[in-house]
C-alpha cells in the first residue's frame, strides 16, 4: 500500500491500535473483526479535514446530512454477521462513504450495497477502486426494496433506521440468514438480529443504537 493508505500522525497505526483496544475493552470479541478494523483505513472514508479523528471511535458527517457509523457499531453489527459461518452473498443498505461495505467485503465472498445519495455512492465506487476491492457491487436506489436479483442473502445489514422491520428484506433472506437492523425513531432505536429459521424468524436485541432515519425514494 502507499503511504496515504497507511497514514501519518494521527492516522498512523498507533491511534488504529489505540482504537482498536476501546472497541475490546466494550466487549468486542472477534479478533477477525478487530483485526479488520486495524486493516482498513477509516481516513480514506472521510473528508481530509477530518482525517485526524478518523480513529475515534465516534461516528462523523459525510456531507448530505449523513455519518459514518461509529466503530464501535460497525464492529458490533459485523459480529453478529458473523454468527454465519459461511457468509456468501451479503447484502447492505446504505453504502454512506463505504466504510462499512469495505468491512463487510473482508469476510463475504460478495457484497452488494444499495446507496439513495448518488453523490455518495460515487465516491464510495472511487474509494473501493482505490482500495482494490474486487467483490463489492453497489447500486443507486431505493433500499426498501431489497435488490431482488441477486437474492438471496446470508446476511443483510442495514446502515439506517426503518420504523418497523421492512418485509421485502425477510424474503430477501436465505435460510438460517441473518438481518442486522436498528428499528425505531430516533432517541428509541434497537438494534435486532434477525435469524431466519426452519420455523420462521426469531429476534434478539443486540443494543441500543442511534442512526440516521431510513428514508423512502432516491435522494
Ligand atoms: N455505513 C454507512 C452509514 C451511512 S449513514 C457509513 O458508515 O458511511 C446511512 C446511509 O443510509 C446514508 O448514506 C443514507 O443516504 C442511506 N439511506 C437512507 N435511507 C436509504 C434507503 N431507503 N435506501 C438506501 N440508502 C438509504
Amino acid at each position: 500500500m502507499t503511504s496515504r493508505f497507511q497514514g501519518i500522525g494521527m492516522t498512523s497505526q498507533r491511534s488504529r491500535d489505540r482504537l482498536v483496544g476501546q472497541l475490546r475493552e466494550m466487549g468486542v470479541q472477534s479478533e477477525r473483526v478487530l483485526a479488520a478494523i486495524k486493516n482498513t483505513p477509516r481516513h480514506i472514508f472521510v473528508d481530509e479535514a477530518l482525517a485526524s479523528r478518523a480513529y475515534d471511535n465516534t461516528a462523523l458527517p459525510i456531507g448530505h446530512n449523513q455519518t459514518i457509523s461509529q466503530p464501535y457499531i460497525v464492529a458490533r453489527m459485523t459480529e453478529a454477521l458473523l454468527e454465519i459461518e459461511d457468509l456468501d452473498k451479503v447484502l447492505e443498505i446504505g453504502t454512506g462513504c463505504g466504510y462499512q461495505t469495505a468491512i463487510l467485503a473482508q469476510f463475504a465472498r460478495q457484497v452488494y450495497s444499495i446507496e439513495r445519495v448518488e453523490a455518495l455512492l460515487t465516491k464510495a465506487r472511487q474509494r473501493f477502486y482505490a482500495l482494490k476491492y474486487r467483490n463489492i457491487k453497489v447500486k443507486y436506489g431505493d433500499g426498501n426494496s431489497g435488490w431482488p436479483e441477486n437474492a438471496l442473502y446470508n446476511g443483510i445489514l442495514v446502515s439506517a433506521a426503518p420504523i418497523t422491520v421492512p418485509e421485502v428484506l425477510l424474503e430477501q433472506l436465505a435460510p438460517n440468514g441473518r438481518l442486522i437492523i436498528p428499528i425505531g425513531r430516533s432517541g428509541e432505536q434497537e438494534l435486532l438480529s434477525i435469524a431466519r429459521t426452519d420455523e420462521g424468524f426469531t429476534k434478539k436485541r443486540l443494543d441500543w443504537v442511534s442512526f440516521v432515519p431510513m428514508l423512502g425514494g432516491m435522494g
